[in-house]
């Protein structure tokens, strides 16, 4: 539930009503706006007795939140979410934003490379996993700690933001000091123990899509995040399975609107993983920020044949050219911006 207050309410009046909600055995959250504060109630699983909340001087109205989740909700808060990193890159206001890279960090020079490649073109944000969540034990399980260091040495040399995986909450401490942005992967998008453990890093989280997921578990997954007092989640549409073949995830154009209208939150989308096939990556980009999307996410690598995870959907670096000069009409043409400008 939503107490609305009325906006010309005192501190006092706030103040009370968030007494009587405890009182009651709730949470109370103020939430200010720009015209008028309203207090969320955490903590109800059914209905509240409204009588008692409704007679409070200065409350104007209850609203109930009809959905699962709560403060991830546009119920709760009603302007989009913008997650500020400290390159001066915002996601969920007005800009597009691009996060590029390959797959995994492979090594210093060619990390090197592609953040200067891909930065030259308007990315913002470099991504490249240090820990690869693999779907066979065999396979590249990444460089660990020092692909943390390289990518730290890219964003030293380029000024992009840094967003690589972290696996487990006993990992979150050491990507934390490297990444600006802690990616949740769609295999771990219901790991609650690690949801907890990134809702206390203090810093940005990419939140993507489990590969079964529906979008109310998403959105449920995000509030874990939430609830622990991180309020800067970026979603992330990255296709879920389905039966058909011939792409490697079913890319849920839809969920980007859907979600839009459910919640506060920035999506981004990843056609990489979304469609796992390289000459499907550029017309979904397009369609994702046609769709609304507040950014991309891409894999691009200086050598996708010879890439030690997901070469078959990496991008060649001028090929993400390329889809950065159609997106850059597209998203002007629905009127965003795309001015990067690094601090
Ligand atoms: C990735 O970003 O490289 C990755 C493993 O993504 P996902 O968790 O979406 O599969
Ligand atoms: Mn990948």
């Amino acid at each position: 539930m939503l107490i609305v207050m009325k906006n010309n309410a005192s501190a006092e009046q706030i103040h009370t009503v968030v007494g009587v909600v405890k009182e009651m055995g709730y949470d109370a959250t103020p939430i200010p706006g720009g015209q008028r504060t309203a207090i969320g109630i955490i903590g109800n699983d059914g209905g509240i007795s409204s009588d008692r909340l409704a007679g409070l001087e200065g409350v104007l109205e209850l609203i109930p939140v009809t959905h699962p989740y709560k403060q991830v909700s546009r119920e709760w808060q009603s302007e989009n979410t913008v997650v500020s990193l400290p390159n001066g890159t915002k996601i969920g206001g007005s800009d597009l934003v691009l996060m590029a890279g390959p797959c995994s960090v492979e090594n210093e020079r060619e990390i090197l490379d592609i953040a200067h490649r891909v930065k030259d073109v308007g990315a913002t944000v470099l991504r490249g996993g240090a820990f690869k969540p693999r779907s066979s034990p065999y396979s590249f399980q990444g460089l660990g700690l020092q692909g943390l260091e390289f990518l730290a040495r890219a964003r030293e040399e380029t000024g992009l933001a840094v967003v690589t995986e972290a696996l487990d909450p006993d990992g979150v401490d050491l990507v934390v000091k490297y990444a600006d942005i802690v990616q949740i992967g769609a295999r771990n998008m219901q790991n609650y123990a690690l949801l907890r453990r990134v809702g206390r890093a203090g810093k940005p989280v990419l939140l993507k899509r489990g590969i079964s997921a529906t979008i109310d578990e998403l959105l449920l997954a995000a509030e874990y995040i939430l609830a622990e007092g991180n309020p800067d989640v970026i979603l992330c549409e990255r296709g879920i399975r389905s039966f058909d073949t011939h792409t490697r995830n079913l890319f849920d154009l839809a969920a980007i609107p859907v979600v839009k209208s459910l919640s506060h939150l920035p999506i981004i989308a990843d056609p990489s993983h979304g469609t796992g096939i390289r000459s499907k990556v550029t017309p979904m980009g397009r369609a994702a920020v046609a769709a609304g999307a507040d950014g991309l996410i891409v894999e691009v690598h200086p050598n996708p044949p010879k890439a030690m995870s997901d070469g078959a959907q990496s991008l060649y670096p001028d090929q993400f050219t390329k889809l950065v000069d159609e997106v850059k009409v597209i998203a002007r043409a629905i009127g965003r911006n795309f001015n990067p400008t690094l601090q």
